[in-house]
């Protein structure tokens, strides 16, 4: 697409993108398939997109940010996505899920000590929410926090928790009163070398295989009560909140991943040749590429425009965030289904990335909220029966 038709984009936006894509060709591209296949995190690289602050788009400049704003987040978070989605996840590690949640709900201690850190990847963030028994229904998860004296002792496990293995921090969720269920819930700040922090990698997984992954356990750890985000008992609402923002963030991410897929289609298509004609000439064929660039293009509008109302202030536009989550997230594991047809058996090999491109994409559907709950949402938000905006 010409530059011109993005009229959504500011000078400062289309900068921040040509920079974003250079680095991403630069310094990721050369070497993700040899993470992806040698299971290879590196630090190196979150640190390098630190150095470039890409993380501090909606952070303030006093704690580190830039103050570019939630559109340049899903810009940034595009162009890392479209190249690799193991390292797509930082943006919800360092900023949406630990850093803005400190942000908003924190107090200035916390803010002073942890926010900067994650943002220049001094520090590396995690979250937990999930646990093994309580995914989607999240308000059933069991992790307690009791208050004893100055100290919360927090006692649980949590599942699913991208980065825990490797990280410094985490924002958890927990129940301070089991008894009241989702007015129970409270967040706090925990380091993860803390006494009774342990965490176990989970090894073998479909995709993100340069992505540690893993379970949390917590015993008898016991955390100041001042690292405790906001208010005991309104952790529910704040998780709902959390999710508005890491929602945007897997969005962009899922529209890289199409990006990806379709940028490969393209350049297979006028490669290669079958009956004396480019496989491009044949209409079946550009009949795959128009949905992929459909499909791309949507879901980037949907996410944009999520974007462009959480700058305008709007950044509890849940309805809209879900729009965008659920369409793109398909997207991301519908355009690389199309890739395939595209490539065939090259897209079936390792010698191309589609394969890569096409596992990586299925996590969309799963994380910050599975594809069901979307539709839920949308689907009682449309019948009036819960409005999701308020
Ligand atoms: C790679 C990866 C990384 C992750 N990272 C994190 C992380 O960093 N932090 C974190 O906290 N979590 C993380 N998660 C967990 C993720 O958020 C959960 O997996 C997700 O919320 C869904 O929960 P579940 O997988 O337990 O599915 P379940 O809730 O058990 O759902 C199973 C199926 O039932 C459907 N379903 C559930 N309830 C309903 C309903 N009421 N109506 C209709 N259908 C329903 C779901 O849509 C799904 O299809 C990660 C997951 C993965 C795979």
């Amino acid at each position: 697409m010409s530059d011109q038709y993005d009229v959504e984009l500011t000078e400062d936006h289309v900068m921040l993108r040509d920079m974003v894509r250079k680095f991403a060709d630069k310094e990721i591209a050369p070497v993700v398939e040899r993470d992806e296949n040698e299971h290879r995190f590196q630090r190196e690289l979150v640190t390098q997109m630190a150095e470039l602050n890409l993380f501090g788009c909606p952070v303030p400049e006093e704690y580190g940010g830039n103050g570019m704003g939630y559109l340049a987040h899903a810009i940034a978070t595009e162009e890392i996505g479209r190249v690799s989605g193991s390292l797509r996840v930082a943006f919800n590690m360092q900023t949406m899920g630990t850093a803005m949640s400190i942000l908003k709900w924190g107090s200035e201690e916390l803010k002073r000590k942890y926010i900067p850190a994650l943002m220049s990847a001094e520090i590396l963030g995690c979250f937990g929410i999930t646990e093994p028994d309580a995914g989607s229904d999240t308000a059933s998860m069991t992790t307690t926090a009791t208050k004893d004296g100055s100290e919360y002792v927090l006692n649980g496990r949590k599942m699913w928790i991208t980065w825990c293995p490797v990280a410094d921090m985490s924002v958890v969720f927990a129940m301070t009163d089991k008894k009241a269920k989702h007015r129970g819930m409270s967040v706090f700040v925990m380091d993860m070398d803390a006494p009774g922090v342990s965490t176990k990698a989970i090894k073998d997984k479909l995709g993100l295989w340069a992505c540690p992954t893993g379970e949390i356990i917590m015993e008898d750890v016991r955390v100041p009560a001042s690292n405790m985000l906001g208010q005991e008992g309104k952790g529910f609402g704040y998780l709902m909140q959390e999710l508005i923002s890491t929602r945007l963030s897997a969005a962009a991410g899922a529209v890289g991943t199409c990006q990806a897929a379709l940028d490969e289609s393209i350049k297979y298509a006028n490669e290669r040749s079958q009956f004396g004609s480019r496989i491009a000439e044949f209409q079946m064929v550009q009949e795959v590429i128009a949905r992929m660039v459909v499909e791309t293009e949507a879901a980037r509008a949907l996410v944009w425009r999520c974007a462009i109302q959480k700058d305008k202030g709007l950044v509890n536009n849940n309805r809209e965030t879900v729009l965008a989550k659920f369409y793109a997230c398909r997207a991301a594991d519908e355009v690389p289904d199309l890739a395939l047809e595209v490539l065939s058996a090259y897209g079936y090999s390792n010698e191309y990335p589609i394969a890569r491109i096409l596992r990586d994409g299925k996590v969309y559907k799963i994380l910050e909220g599975a594809t069901n709950i979307m539709k839920m949402i949308l689907a009682t938000d449309a019948l009036g029966i819960k409005k999701a905006n308020r």
